[in-house]
């Protein structure tokens, strides 16, 4: 039997709160959406949360909250996503790409540095595999006096920040620790993504975690937000089903990207017992980590140190002297056991889109030779320790028939 990469965790819990959701006959925005967004704000520790339709439409309509506009520039890490740079590139602005870590697949502080202009409005730094990146050297950098006083405010939020925001992707790393501290209230704003291959999904969707300093009124932006996602309508479905509620306005032409109640309805549970999840994940992680030590082409990547604990979402292991064809050899094999494996990412300068925008490979030497040996394992929830080992029986087999 194939083994997957990362199904869904579909059972009866999840199937009977969705049922029931249908039959309440409340199904887009309601309830259940803003049960969510409270269990959300909760478990992460951030000031507010707004759930949305997806990752990509929620940082889409907040880099239009924050006024990001063609002139600007964002910092984004060369390694991730399409969508980290696609958002940016619709909101007409700049991604600014910079190389990676040595020890880890995170955005590199010290390129960030080099990278920044008078141009920088944002650094979105991504917590790949759900390995938080380094927001305390962010945080001091973006803090530091001389990046402040050349960083020039196009209007009143960016003013009253008074220095470039600091966004987390946090597709990856709903529930990673930082600090003592919960990814979502790591930075100034997170986006997470709850499509069906992350660790905690809603079929489709995401939450915007805002944590932005205290003379940031957070139910103001709550308010404002949920309006900006909902056409500009000053009135969501929900209120006008109050009687006689029916006259609304619109403001300004906003967007259409808010979560439904049915999203919601498999959000809820998924939450609820998400600690079990994650514990599942680690003992995967920790189960291929003491496995594969055993070898020397062997790269494990880093999911736990003493100030940050991943959320276990991409075990990305790393083949020591494969070449990029060797580690595409390599899969290939792994495939003839039956065993799903996977690259996270392809680095953007090697994407079509990017490539005709002039961003070169060889410009991040770090994020291209951490995606040439990268294969990705299989993890989720209901991966057995029996098939975790045919997974590493795979993989061994496999390096060793094309490495020897
Ligand atoms: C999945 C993913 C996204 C996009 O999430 P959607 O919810 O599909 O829009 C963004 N960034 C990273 C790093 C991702 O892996």
């Amino acid at each position: 039997m194939m083994i997957p990469f990362s199904p869904p965790r579909i059972d009866d819990k999840i199937i009977a709160e969705v049922t029931a959701a249908l039959k309440s006959g409340w199904i887009t925005t309601g309830p259940r959406t803003k049960q969510f967004e409270k269990n959300i704000t909760e478990y992460c520790g951030c000031k507010t949360t707004v759930a949305v339709n997806s990752w990509t439409m929620g940082m889409q309509v907040f880099l239009n909250y924050w006024g990001i506009k063609a002139g600007d520039e964002v910092i984004i890490p060369a390694y991730t996503y399409c969508a980290s740079a696609n958002v940016i590139v619709h909101a007409g602005a700049t991604p600014v790409m910079v190389d990676l870590n040595e020890s880890d697949f995170n955005l590199n502080v010290e390129k960030v540095r080099a990278a920044i202009t008078p141009k920088t409005k944002a650094i979105m730094a991504v917590d790949i595999s759900g390995f938080p990146a380094d927001y305390d050297l962010l945080m001091n950098l973006v803090n530091e006096h001389e990046i402040k006083s050349q960083f020039s405010a196009n209007n009143d939020s960016q003013e009253k920040l008074g220095r470039i925001i600091v966004i987390s992707d946090s597709a990856h790393s709903f529930g990673a620790i930082m600090n003592g501290k919960r990814s979502g209230s790591l930075t100034d704003v997170s986006s997470f993504s709850f499509h069906a291959v992350k660790n905690l999904t809603t079929a489709e969707g995401g939450a915007l975690c805002f944590n932005l300093p205290d003379n940031f009124n957070h139910d103001e932006i709550y308010t404002e937000f949920c309006i900006k996602i909902l056409h500009g309508q000053n009135k969501d479905a929900l209120a006008k089903t109050k009687k006689g509620n029916w006259k609304y306005d619109v403001e300004e032409p906003g967007f259409k990207c808010n979560m439904t109640d049915l999203q919601a309805a498999i959000g809820l549970v998924e939450l609820e017992r998400y600690q079990e999840s994650l514990n599942r994940r680690k003992v995967i992680f920790h189960r291929y980590a003491s496995a594969f030590s055993n070898y020397n082409w062997s790269i494990e990547p880093a999911f736990e140190t003493d100030t940050k604990t991943s959320s276990y979402h991409l075990y990305l292991l790393r083949i020591n002297g494969a070449t990029e064809s060797q580690r595409d050899e390599i899969i290939q094999e792994i495939f003839e056991y039956d065993v799903s494996v996977n690259v996270h990412f392809q680095p953007l300068p090697l994407l079509t889109a990017y490539k005709k925008r002039g961003y070169k490979m060889e410009d991040y030497p770090e994020a291209y030779s951490k995606f040439a040996n990268e294969i990705s394992l299989p993890v989720y929830y209901d991966l057995s320790n029996e098939n975790a080992d045919r997974v590493i029986a795979a993989v061994v087999a496999s390096v060793k028939k094309v490495l020897s």
